[in-house]
């Protein structure tokens, strides 16, 4: 069947590594995703496949037992698994950026104790910034880390925090000074493994689409957490290490963007000559053919632009402006194709028994989490500016 494949600009190892998950996505995601989405229950055994294929390990380092693939190899992977179900790039997402900033941040002593069971993995990360009274506002965050000895004590509250119920460590957000100008500088990130005392996971929030995956509350109270489980060591770097960890979950959902955009488009085209209309498939009907075009002009152009910022990350570069501007461009194209497919479909689109109505429900949270679109304007604008100074 062909297909503009994720995998056909990509390295050779990757395009491998991305054709074998693309086989692995249409064999054993596509045929139980909806059940599993409806039911709103962890795919279990679609994570423990994700897992034989290495692919918690993939931006770990060989010496820590990791693959060590590229950004590229990372972003088509990402693409297959949400052309399958969106969820489990999703499941994917916080361990990779997690793994990412401890390689790139965390003192030895941290990749050593928390790169090797991630492998596996052992354990399975989270991330979590947002707060009830901040989200987009990170600097705002209230959760406060007190040092005690040798120890902080950390109080407060988070909210969606995905992985958040089936997470071993989690990397949180705090003030270790409240009164800082600017106020990022008193922000650090500390890994909080499950378990420690006061630390609880609370609830577990429902949502419209993005399910399997759970996204919860938290909850700290004088948690107990040794100053060694700073992210680097020492206090004060957390936002700038967090903010750049979120390069990397901005093309894990872009290539969600694109993933879930390229799966309504198959549907589509497929659909569109099935069904006939005043005596002729409705692909024949030109304006038909225009819906078509558009849409995939938009997710290649989504996807080459996703590839390009995985590629800078790859070069080692600042790719804040890039991330952002794949991020903005292909979560709000997937959010336009899906709604089109729904077009093309008609009414049958709306039906459950089609994996649209999924695609659906699942778009609208790519455009919000990792940075909504206002603020990746906000962050490209910045970056154009300085670029653009006279
Ligand atoms: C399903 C799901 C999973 C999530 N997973 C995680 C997770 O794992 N970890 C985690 O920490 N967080 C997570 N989040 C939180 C997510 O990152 C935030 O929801 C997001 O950053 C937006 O914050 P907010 O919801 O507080 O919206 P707000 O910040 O209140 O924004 C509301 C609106 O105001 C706009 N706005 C805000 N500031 C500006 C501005 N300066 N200029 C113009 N417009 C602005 C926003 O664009 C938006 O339209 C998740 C969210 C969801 C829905």
């Amino acid at each position: 069947m062909p297909r503009d494949h994720a995998a056909d600009i990509l390295d050779p190892i990757a395009k491998e590594v991305v054709n074998n998950v693309g086989v692995w996505v249409d064999k054993e995601v596509v045929p139980v995703a909806s059940e599993f989405e409806h039911a709103d229950e962890f795919p279990e055994p679609l994570v423990n496949g994700m897992a034989e294929m290495g692919l918690f390990a993939i931006k770990i380092p060989e010496q820590y037992g990791g693959l060590d693939l590229s950004f590229e190899c990372y972003a088509g992977v990402c693409i297959e698994l949400a052309r399958g179900w969106m969820s489990l790039a999703g499941v994917l997402n916080t361990h990779v950026l997690v793994a990412w900033a401890i390689n790139a941040y965390g003192t030895e002593e941290q990749k050593e104790n928390y790169l090797r069971r991630m492998v596996e993995p052992e354990i399975r990360a989270a991330l979590s910034i947002t707060e009830p009274d901040a989200g987009s506002d990170a600097q705002a965050i209230k959760t406060q880390a007190r040092r005690d000895g040798d120890d902080y004590l950390i109080s407060g509250q988070k909210m969606w925090v995905t992985n958040g119920q089936r997470a071993g460590v989690y990397l949180v957000l705090t003030k270790t000074e409240m009164d800082t100008t600017p106020p990022h500088k008193g922000i650090s990130a500390f890994l909080v493994d499950a378990g420690t005392e006061g630390f609880t996971v609370g609830r577990k929030l429902e949502k419209l689409g993005y399910k399997g995956v759970e996204t919860t509350e938290l909850s700290f109270e004088n948690a107990r957490v040794p100053a060694l489980n700073i992210l680097g060591g020492s206090e004060g770097s957390g936002f700038q290490h967090v903010m750049s960890a979120l390069e990397v979950g901005r093309i894990n959902v872009a290539s969600r963007g694109v993933g879930v955009a390229q799966a309504a488009f198959e549907d589509s085209i497929h659909y569109a000559q099935q069904r006939t209309a005043f005596g002729k498939p409705i692909a024949q009907h030109q304006a038909q053919q225009l819906r078509l075009a558009e849409m995939a002009t938009k997710i290649r152009a989504a996807r080459l632009l996703t590839f390009d910022a995985a590629r800078k990350k790859d070069a080692g570069q600042r790719t804040d402006l890039d991330a952002g501007m794949a991020k903005l461009y292909a979560t709000e194209v997937a959010q336009e194709v899906v709604l089109e497919a729904m077009r093309i479909h008609g009414g049958v689109g709306y039906s459950n028994e089609l994996p649209l109505e999924r695609y659906y429900r699942d778009a609208p949270v790519m455009v919000i989490a990792e940075g909504t679109s206002d603020i990746q304007k906000l962050v490209i604008a910045r970056n154009l500016l300085r670029e653009y100074q006279i």
